[in-house]
C-alpha cells in the first residue's frame, strides 16, 4: 500500500473518475500472465472537503481503521489534521499497527 499527495484542478468527483479510469487500464494489463496486479486507487481526503454522496465519501470511511493508510499518510504529512477525524497521529495511536511491515 502507498499514499501519495497530489495537487489537482479536478473536482473530487472528477478525480475519482480519473482514478477509476487508471484502475480499468491496469485491470487490462493484469490479464497478461505476468502483468501488473490489480490496483485499487482510493481518495483518502480531498483538502478540507467533507463529501457524502452516492459515489464518493471523503474522508474515506474506513481510513481510521486502516494502519496501512494512516501510517504512510503520516509519513508524508506528520501534522495532518484529517477533516472531521482530527490529528493523524491520534488516529494511529488508537490502532494496533504492530503487524504493519514497512517495505
Ligand atoms: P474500500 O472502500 O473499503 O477500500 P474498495 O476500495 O475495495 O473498498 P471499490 O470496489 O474499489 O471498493 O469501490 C467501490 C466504490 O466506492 C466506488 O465505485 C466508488 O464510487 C466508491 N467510493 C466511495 N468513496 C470513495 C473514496 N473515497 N475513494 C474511492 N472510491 C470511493
Ligand atoms: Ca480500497
Ligand atoms: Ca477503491
Amino acid at each position: 500500500n502507498a499514499v501519495c499527495e497530489v495537487d489537482t484542478h479536478l473536482s473530487a468527483l472528477e478525480l475519482l473518475y480519473v482514478c477509476q479510469a487508471i484502475e480499468t487500464k491496469q485491470h487490462r494489463v493484469r490479464e497478461k500472465k505476468w502483468g501488473a496486479r490489480t490496483i485499487d486507487l482510493d481518495i483518502i481526503t480531498y483538502g478540507v472537503q467533507v463529501i457524502a454522496s452516492k459515489q464518493l465519501i471523503v474522508p474515506h470511511p474506513e481510513m481510521m481503521n486502516r494502519g496501512f493508510v494512516l501510517v504512510p499518510l503520516a509519513e508524508i504529512e506528520p501534522n495532518f489534521k484529517v477533516p472531521v477525524l482530527g490529528p493523524i497521529q491520534a488516529l494511529i495511536d488508537k490502532l494496533d499497527i504492530s503487524a504493519l511491515i514497512k517495505l
